[in-house]
């Protein structure tokens, strides 16, 4: 669940160019309706937080840290050495966003048993639109706006201080200050990509196109299909290469070809605004046009090869190990010998090429798409991924139709929330260094571990209660329960930033460094062992992820904040806050997909038949629940594409509430807070995190590329099928919010 991070920053390349974020997380990244959905966590080439070190960089970082350790016994010794700057920031100048739950919230005139979402947050949503920068607007954007404001301040004085060379202070600031620097943007135009469009203009025959592709990849360019390292499905201790479709400018296949009108209507757009980005690099008016027709050509048959998004949620079809030879051979007119050597990748033994009708149609557009067409859209795609660097031309354009257009925002967003979003996603790990120093008190982290704890012990007593399960797999589902790691806040050992040049002279220059700089680091990981200290996400992300191969739950910094979690705060509400959230991606490990890798996190079938089947059942009934909810007229949810989520939330909301009540313990009594038992707070808890509205746009968007369902359904899903939930608010069946016999759905 990362709405709030998609809103904040403009996804420096819309087009898809990116492998996806962490797999499991809670709620929609951009960059997640932007690719396709990878069900283990991977890291963002742009964004990637989490590369590994190389052992010698490894060696070398104990070192510096040993040093460091040195350096700060020698100054306690000596207090009359002067200390290097520090960057401090006031966070009594960041308003905490109106967010947490708060009983005169409440609607009184809606029935909590017919429509707990409306109980609780209607009346919130409707004195709260979305804002006219943003598309969504409830807890998770309110809070991802925050952090944006706590950031705004650590990058407005990094870019006023004086810092040593290379530090990430010097980093952050002059990435800022270049990103603020809108006439040195301007005058330089497209002159920051015109050696890549050069490139592209030289091709003389298509033959030529892999080996560009291999260098487009290489530094951070790659825009055909998803390339990236990620554990090893059958060896979750080593990295492997993997390759998968990609290619679309729009959200989804089906933007091209479903016969929606609003899907028309996007595609008369996007032919549009590729004419319009044509027009603004130097094509005349005619030439423009008959250009945005060969783009959507190129993309529509890239769009029939591709999967969909339910079909690639089975690990399996995401998982094709193949040796060079037999990979060669599928794609002849591709050697993907040749571009592991333009990438500068030791070939391995074998590598993960999924999708494969995606890449036999890729193979027969190198024989059969005119080489004039392939350099239109190679340009189309360089000038796309490079608007929002580029000049106002662009970013507008940029803006029109990916925001406006597709996602219904009315306004761009200001120019420092622009800049936050360009530094994120190229040094979020970094930045997020300066981010919990200013921004993350330490005792959030003891209260949170205790939480955890809470958490894994009732998620084992369900696990060894269930009626449904065999004591042979349960016994597996143990293990499993054994081998969770938490991660909380922020990583234990920092990413390494060396050899990351950044200056105030260019913005896309420094866009481009850094693409460059993380996509090695990916590369680099191919074949060497997997880090498990390494996080998929920045600690100032407003979301939280499972990653399956790692069997981790993570838990960043910025999302430690009400109405998800307060360390003053009742157990009523961080029981229904974050700890429905600690359930959730816990019981990842346990869902549709998350259930197909077993403890060590190797993808591996530890059911039983006849167990598999049950759960199957459940899971399907569940689908059908959602699939059960209009979000608009005549557009419902897919409960398929969103089957992991809500089993997640449907576990995660139990156990948190098993939790709550072993906490409590024996003779606890209730406080009664504003009229209110615990359990009525912690489910009106668990309703406001997911508190949301949608421009319509947006929500349709959400509807087609998934993974999460609408909070608005997330808020009445889980508990509806809870009878702690009727109990709460004396709901009785027949009820709206009660599912009562077979309708009712239990799987963990
Ligand atoms: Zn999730």
């Amino acid at each position: 669940m990362s709405m709030g991070v998609q809103d904040q920053r403009p996804d420096p390349n819309p087009a898809a160019r990116r492998p996806a974020r962490p797999g499991h997380d809670l709620w929609p990244t951009r960059a997640a309706r932007k690719v396709p959905t990878l069900g283990d966590f991977h890291p963002h080439p742009s964004h990637a937080m989490t590369l590994r070190l190389s052992k010698p960089l490894i060696l070398a970082a104990s070192i510096t840290l040993a040093l460091a350790a040195c350096q700060r016994a020698e100054e306690a010794a000596a207090p009359a050495v002067a200390e290097a700057p520090k960057l401090a920031i006031d966070l009594a100048n960041v308003a905490q966003q109106p967010i947490a739950f708060r009983a005169e919230d409440l609607d009184p005139g809606v029935q909590a048993c017919q429509d707990f979402n409306g109980y609780v947050n209607g009346k919130w949503l409707a004195a709260n639109p979305v804002p006219a920068d943003r598309t969504t607007w409830g807890a998770f954007p309110a809070l991802g706006e925050r952090s944006l404001q706590v950031q705004h301040e650590i990058a407005k004085a990094a870019a006023a201080g004086t810092w040593a060379a290379g530090s990430m202070e010097q980093k952050v600031g002059d990435f800022f200050a270049a990103g603020m620097d809108e006439a040195a943007i301007e005058a330089a135009g497209l002159a920051p990509i015109q050696p890549d469009l050069d490139r592209i203009a030289a091709l003389s025959a298509t033959s030529e196109i892999p080996a560009y592709l291999g260098q487009a990849y290489a530094s951070g360019r790659g825009m055909l299909f998803g390339f990236f390292a990620m554990a090893d499905y059958n060896d979750s201790t080593t990295n492997m290469a993997y390759a998968m479709q990609g290619g679309l400018s729009l959200p989804e296949k089906g933007y091209y070809l479903e016969d929606r009108e609003d899907f028309k209507a996007a595609r008369e757009a996007f032919l549009a605004h590729v004419a319009k980005l044509m027009q603004l690099a130097g094509a005349d008016e005619a030439t423009a046009k008959a250009q945005a027709q060969q783009v959507m050509d190129f993309e529509t048959r890239l769009a029939k090869a591709s999967l969909g998004r339910v079909e690639l949620r089975d690990p399996a079809t995401r998982y094709n190990p193949v040796t060079l030879a037999e990979a060669d051979a599928a794609t002849p007119n591709f050697s993907w010998t040749q571009f592991f050597t333009a990438i500068e990748v030791q070939a391995p033994e074998k590598f993960s090429l999924a999708t494969p009708g995606f890449f036999k149609e890729f193979d027969a557009m190198l024989a059969d798409v005119p080489l004039e067409q392939w350099q239109t859209w190679l340009r189309f795609k360089a000038i796309d991924g490079a608007s929002p660097f580029l000049s106002k031309a662009f970013e507008q354009a940029n803006f029109e139709f990916y925001r406006k257009t597709l996602a219904g925002q009315q306004e761009m967003q200001e120019r420092w929330k622009r800049v936050l979003g360009a530094l994120n996603g190229s040094m979020g790990e970094g930045f997020g260094q300066l981010y919990v120093a200013q921004a993350f008190p330490p005792e959030s982290k003891a209260k949170m571990e205790q939480l955890v704890q809470n958490l894994m012990a009732s998620l084992k007593v369900r696990l060894e209660n269930l009626e449904w399960m065999s004591e042979e797999t349960k016994a597996k589902a143990i293990e499993k329960w054994s081998t969770f790691t938490p991660k909380i806040g922020y990583p234990d050992v920092w990413r390494d930033w060396t050899g990351l040049s950044v200056d105030r002279g260019s913005y896309a220059g420094n866009v481009m460094a850094a693409a460059a700089f993380n996509t090695r680091y990916m590369l680099d990981k191919i074949g060497k062992p997997v880090d498990r200290n390494e996080w998929g996400m920045s600690p100032q992300t407003v979301n939280a992820y499972y990653r399956a191969t790692a069997n981790e739950i993570v838990f960043p910094a910025a999302i430690l904040q009400p109405p998800f979690f307060d360390v003053n705060a009742d157990d009523a509400l961080n029981y229904g806050g974050i700890g429905a959230v600690i359930g959730h991606e816990m019981l990842h490990g346990f869902d549709d997909q998350g259930s197909k890798f077993d403890a060590a996190g190797n993808m591996a079938n530890w059911w039983t038949d006849d167990d598999r089947a049950k759960f199957e059942a459940a899971a399907g009934k569940l689908a059908d629940q959602f699939s059960g909810y209009e979000a608009l007229p005549g557009l419902f949810v897919n409960g398929r594409l969103g089957l992991g989520e809500n089993i997640a939330d449907l576990g995660g909301t139990t156990v948190a509430y098993d939790a709550m009540k072993r906490a409590q313990g024996e003779g606890y009594t209730d406080p009664m807070i504003d009229g209110f038992s615990q359990d009525q707070r912690f489910y009106m808890n668990w309703a406001t995190v997911w508190r949301i509205a949608f421009t319509e746009a947006q929500l349709k968007q959400q509807l087609q590329v998934g993974p999460h369902s609408p909070g608005m359904f997330r808020a009445i899903g889980a508990p509806s099928n809870q009878p702690a939930f009727a109990a709460a608010f004396g709901c009785k069946d027949g009820d709206k919010m009660v599912r009562s016999g077979d309708d009712r759905v239990v799987i963990w």
